[in-house]
């Protein structure tokens, strides 16, 4: 059993892709452990992506992310990072695999829709970024 922690970004929200995005999720096994609807200052988004603090994206990445309410959501199962991953597609939406949601939805490689954990040492940065323990059930 693993958890990971994704994002439906604002230009998801902006499109109504909760559900959608959701549903992909809970379709592949996933449960949903946790969720809340936020908006993120540009602050709290800089340390959210702290590791991309030295990338060229960042500032504008950043902006982005703090423009509009995202969903934030724990989600749980057996491998549950990869799982989300290939649910979301590859990071530019024109690489992304038919099917996914960043092929389906994205429209720039900044706005792909959708956030997920990398690897495990990502989600448990990630996780507590949003959620205490208490929080997840
Ligand atoms: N991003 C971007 N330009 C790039 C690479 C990434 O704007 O050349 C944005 C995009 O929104 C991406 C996020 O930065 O989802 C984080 O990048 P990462 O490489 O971690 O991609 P992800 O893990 O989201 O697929
Ligand atoms: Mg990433």
């Amino acid at each position: 059993m693993e958890r990971t922690l994704s994002i439906v970004k604002p230009d998801g929200v902006k499109k109504n892709l909760i559900g959608e995005v959701i549903r992909r999720f809970e379709q592949k096994g996933l449960r949903v452990a946790g969720l809340r609807l936020i908006r993120l200052s540009r602050e709290e988004a800089r340390n959210f992506y702290i590791v991309h603090k030295d990338r060229p994206f960042y500032d504008s990445l950043t902006t982005f992310m703090s423009e509009g309410p995202i969903v934030v959501m724990a989600l749980e199962g057996d491998n549950a990072i990869a799982t989300v991953r290939e649910t979301m597609g590859a990071t530019n939406y024109k690489d992304a695999a038919p099917g996914t949601i960043r092929a389906d939805f994205a429209t720039d490689i900044e706005r792909n829709v959708v956030h997920g954990s990398d690897s495990v040492k990502s989600a448990d940065y990630e996780i507590p970024y949003f959620f205490s323990s208490l929080d997840l059930k």
